[in-house]
């Protein structure tokens, strides 16, 4: 079976000076790790944050986008693009790991077509259109409702994607966005990270209607590990823990990585996160055999959204313990064929459907 983990933040911890060619001990990924968990490929998504606006936004993806192109080369013997699914099968026979390059927030192109095109020419395979406010693009589901949906922008941006074969990623958009998007798009859609509203009231989570509608239109739920979309328990245990206001911390880190005692701040509140009683495996089994009940078996996928997450859910703490979550799965019944779709096929057909 081929493993995809259709969503992380890798480029970011990339340029908080992570060497991702050498076994990191505070890490959840880098390629060390990534080959002991078997995970075949990996989105590597240029997050940009919702502060940065026109050029700036455009040029820290760029920014981003370089530091993986660094990365990647420096370790050729490990780890490989792929642009399309025949490149990380290719990969996959040479011995090789994907990296398959995603942008996190549309702020990116500006509403600027040439700007979309030129990031499908870097090997970009995905765009997220919002991050956590509204942005040029539509509605984010932590924003204001500035557009009630899709912005004017964003009813042309849909097909403009679909004409360039760049699949458009509706994590972290407002329902009524994902709602706008799947009238509009001719082609499939993914939710690269997230979890199921059914079974954790997180806005960032898909109620049952948009799950049955991205499948229904052929498109793929990805479930993250992220404990706070997972379980609500965890939500009330993590603000009784006092610990969400020691966070900014890492803001201090992110503007001087290079600083040890900022870096060592950064790691210590993670290990009193990760000392919290935390929802396991089990809870991320919940939410994808939950998923597979009402989108069907070939509609879900995983999408862990390591690195941009400062806490996991017990037992998945890096990449390295991918297999861990196959075991559940496989103990709850799921066949070898099942584990394989959900593994990774389902999004392999998905970057080839957009491309015909
Ligand atoms: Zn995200």
């Amino acid at each position: 079976m081929i493993v995809l983990d259709a969503h992380c933040d890798a480029p970011s911890q990339m340029v908080r000076l992570r060497d991702f060619g050498v076994d990191n001990a505070f890490a959840q990924v880098d390629f060390p790790k990534m080959r002991r968990g078997q995970v075949d490929a990996s989105f590597f998504a240029a997050y940009v944050p919702a502060r940065l606006q026109g050029q700036a936004a455009t040029d820290y993806a760029n920014r981003l986008l370089d530091e993986c192109f660094r990365q990647v080369s420096q370790n050729a013997d490990a780890v490989a693009f792929a642009r399309c699914s025949g490149g990380v099968r290719r990969n996959r026979k040479a011995g090789l790991n994907s990296v398959i390059l995603a942008i996190e927030n549309a702020s990116a192109i500006q509403e600027d077509f040439g700007l979309l095109k030129t990031f499908y020419r870097r090997g970009v395979r995905y765009i997220t259109l919002t991050h956590s406010a509204d942005n040029q693009v539509g509605d984010s589901c932590t924003g204001v409702g500035t557009w009630g949906g899709l912005s004017p922008f964003g009813k042309t941006l849909v097909p403009e994607m679909n004409r360039c074969r760049m699949l458009i990623d509706v994590a972290h958009a407002a329902d009524t966005t994902i709602c706008d998007v799947l009238a509009l798009s001719s082609r499939p859609v993914a939710y690269t990270h997230g979890g199921c509203r059914a079974l954790a009231s997180h806005r960032r989570n898909l109620p049952d209607e948009l799950i049955r509608g991205i499948a229904e239109a052929g498109g793929v739920v990805c479930i993250s590990i992220y404990p706070p979309f997972l379980s609500d328990d965890f939500v009330r245990t993590l603000a009784e823990s006092g610990l969400e206001e020691k966070m900014s911390v890492e803001d201090a880190f992110i503007a001087d990585p290079a600083d040890p005692a900022k870096r060592a701040a950064w790691e210590a509140v993670q290990l009193e996160l990760q000392a919290l009683p935390r929802p396991g495996v089990d809870r991320v089994a919940d939410h994808i055999e939950h998923a597979v009940s009402v989108a069907g078996i070939d509609h879900v996928g995983i999408g862990t959204d390591y690195d941009g997450i400062e806490v996991t859910v017990a037992g998945l703490e890096d990449i390295s313990r991918f297999p861990a979550l196959w075991d559940e799965l496989r103990r709850r019944g799921f066949s070898a064929r099942d584990l394989t779709r959900l593994a990774g096929a389902n999004l392999l057909r998905l970057l080839t459907a957009i491309r015909k």
